[in-house]
């Protein structure tokens, strides 16, 4: 296993598609290992693909930072298909380092998705876990989560990330 570099707004691979996965090779593996590997040193809830330079639609999660054995999520080829309810909460990203703000999401959502094998998984989210499969699954669509706040909070945030250097983890 490897931690591999996070991808830092705005580069490119985090703004363009993901391409799903066909083939559940040792390639994919790996790449899964880096990732768990990569989010749990950052330390994140949460990974998308992209964020390692890689465009394939593959994430991982882990509300619980590791503490819980069972709370690792890994979800291939993942998809939205219920929500419901509707919460604000403070939201970061580990590809805009230092800045978090207050986010509108569904408070529940059902995703279907393929495990690291292949099989078929379905996952009930709530709460903070629904925030990460929706906030996950926006990064695999190219979304970032300053997209999702208001007009003037969006032009504060980028006027402030072009001033400071890009890349810092301060
Ligand atoms: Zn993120």
């Amino acid at each position: 296993m490897a931690i591999r570099e996070i991808k830092k707004y705005p580069e490119s691979v985090l703004r363009g598609k993901t391409e799903p996965v066909e083939e559940f090779n040792e390639e994919l593996q790996k790449l899964i290992e880096d990732m768990i590997e990569t989010m749990y040193a950052a330390p994140g809830i949460g990974l998308a693909a992209n964020q390692v330079g890689v465009a394939r639609q593959v994430t991982v999660i882990d509300v619980s930072l590791g503490s819980d054995k069972e709370a690792l999520i890994v979800l291939v080829n993942p998809e939205i298909v219920h929500c419901e309810g509707e919460e604000s909460s403070e939201e970061g990203c580990l590809s805009i380092p230092g800045y978090t703000t207050m986010v509108k999401r569904f408070t529940k959502v059902k995703v279907q998705a393929q495990d690291r094998n292949g099989n078929p998984v379905e996952i009930d989210g709530e709460g903070l876990l629904a925030r990460a499969l929706q906030h996950e699954l926006d990064h695999l669509n190219g979304k970032l989560f300053v997209d999702r706040i208001g007009r003037i909070k969006r032009e504060f945030f980028k006027k402030r990330y072009s001033r400071e250097k890009v890349g810092s983890s301060k």
